[in-house]
């Protein structure tokens, strides 16, 4: 594609731009900055240079409210034209106030997450767009702000459930999903344009079209579901034609996930379900308001590896939720065993403002989080290790992220970017071996492995 240039005498505004949080929030900066491009807005890189700034922030836990408020008093304090976005912008205190204007109340703007038009019509007014036609500098996958080769792919905003711990529904509301054709369009282009990992996010993946009842949507002139697994089935068949992978995460283990399973068969939907568990004693799950509390996850995980074994299965879980008994963090321990998840978060409970957990009777003190949570992670170093030990001298299919005079950097199917581990490969290479380059997939043979990575020669 040509990029236009502005017309002589237009200078295009600029626009700063600090980005806080989960992918989720990533995804709403990307498209954010697709619509500034759109319109003809440039990017600054300092504050310095920005006629305005945009901060989207995170509200999830204190301490990231900590950080989304010093980067808005930065961004102020270099700046002074702030506009706020994202989780923390939909914060009430406890005396029902904005928490973001009570503490900065020269910002010029506040939206919650999801919110580009909101955004962009604060944009409008205090920065207003340059007139130039020829302004149109946006390519047909939007603007990344992830490596070029894997990208986030959000199928759906909000949530329909009300877990105990989490103030996600409150600040980003029910479930809402994309249209079936305008995702797969999305995730087309940026096969199209050169992202080789596509990672699908949303707040419950199973629950993908339930708001709309599973409407019937048209892809290449056919007809298709907003569903799950029509969904995973047709992107699995999109990362095919373009040599790509699919990763799914948060995805609850309701039934139907069982069918997504056979499209993993063939490596392009890769045998990997981020599940967030959270938990496993059916009480504490009872407590936690958890979706799909009821389902045998120990079952369900057994016969998922049965039907591809080399399903790799990633999950947090939090210890010392309130009222934990000892029996209860034990079962946990016991199920943990039983189930070897592969990759594994746990976090000592922590009381969110504005959670209904915090309500809950026997609450655990926090040395006892702490311990238990350091008594999961002790367990799971083990287990990790275990697992990947398994994995020496087998070969491997990698997607090179970093290439180092010393070695390169890859993730195979069981890594996710950011969260899992990652495949060191060692350079520099002897004549006749394959080349190695950022964004390629190229085959590894393991030869070392600890608790979290993986060593490997090329083949
Ligand atoms: S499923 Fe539970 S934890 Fe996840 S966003 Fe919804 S309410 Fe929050």
């Amino acid at each position: 594609m040509v990029i236009p240039t502005p017309a002589a005498g237009v200078t295009a505004p600029k626009v700063g731009f600090v980005s806080l949080g989960c992918p989720k929030a990533l995804v709403d900066s990307e498209q954010i900055l697709t619509q500034l491009r759109a319109e003809g807005y440039q990017t600054a890189k300092s504050y310095d240079g920005a006629d305005l700034v945009i901060v989207n922030t995170c509200g999830f836990i204190d301490a990231a409210v900590q950080e989304s408020l010093d980067a808005i008093g930065e961004a102020l304090a270099e700046n002074g034209k702030v506009i706020v976005t994202g989780c923390l912008g939909a914060k009430k205190d406890a005396a029902g106030d904005d928490i973001i204007t009570k503490v900065h109340p020269k910002v010029l703007a506040v939206t919650g997450p999801h919110a580009v038009t909101e955004v962009m019509e604060s944009v409008h007014l205090h920065l207003p767009k340059p007139h130039d036609p020829f302004i149109d500098l946006v390519p047909d996958h939007g603007v990344k702000l992830t490596p070029k080769h894997y990208a986030y792919l959000k199928i759906s905003e909000g949530c329909n459930h009300r877990c105990s711990f989490c103030i996600i529904p409150s600040m980003r509301g029910d479930l809402v999903s994309r249209r079936i054709d305008e995702v797969l369009l999305e995730a087309e282009n940026l096969f199209k344009a050169g992202v080789k990992e596509l990672l699908v996010i949303s707040q419950d993946t199973s629950a993908y079209g339930v708001d709309v009842k599973f409407r019937t949507g048209f892809w290449n002139g056919r007809p298709i579901k907003t569903h799950m697994t029509q969904l995973v089935e047709a992107l699995g068949q999109l990362a095919r034609q373009h040599d790509a992978w699919v990763r799914l995460h948060y995805v609850y283990p309701y039934p139907h996930v069982d069918q997504a399973i056979p499209f993993m068969g063939d490596g392009h939907v890769l045998p990997y379900l981020d599940i967030p568990m959270q938990h496993a004693h059916p009480d504490v799950l009872k407590r936690m308001k958890r979706p799909a509390s009821g389902e045998k996850n120990l079952e369900r995980i057994l016969n998922w590896r049965k039907m591809n074994p080399d399903l790799t299965i990633r999950s947090t879980f939090i210890a010392g939720f309130p009222g934990e008994t000892e029996a209860e963090f034990e079962y946990l321990l016991d199920f943990l065993k039983e189930a070897q998840i592969d990759r594994l978060g746990c976090f000592a409970y922590s009381p969110v403002e504005g959670a209904t957990a915090n309500e809950l009777a026997n609450p655990v003190p926090e040395e006892v989080r702490e311990e238990r949570r350091a008594r999961v992670m002790l367990l799971q170093e083990d287990i990790s290790a275990k697992r990947l030990q398994a994995k020496v001298g087998k070969t491997l299919r990698v997607l090179v992220d970093e290439v180092g005079p010393r070695e390169a950097i890859g993730r195979s199917a069981a890594d996710a970017p950011e969260i899992d581990g990652v495949v060191h490969i060692k350079r520099p290479l002897v004549p006749g071996k394959q080349k190695l380059a950022v964004g390629q997939f190229a085959d590894v043979v393991i030869t070392k492995a600890d608790a979290h990575d993986l060593w490997a020669n090329p083949v």
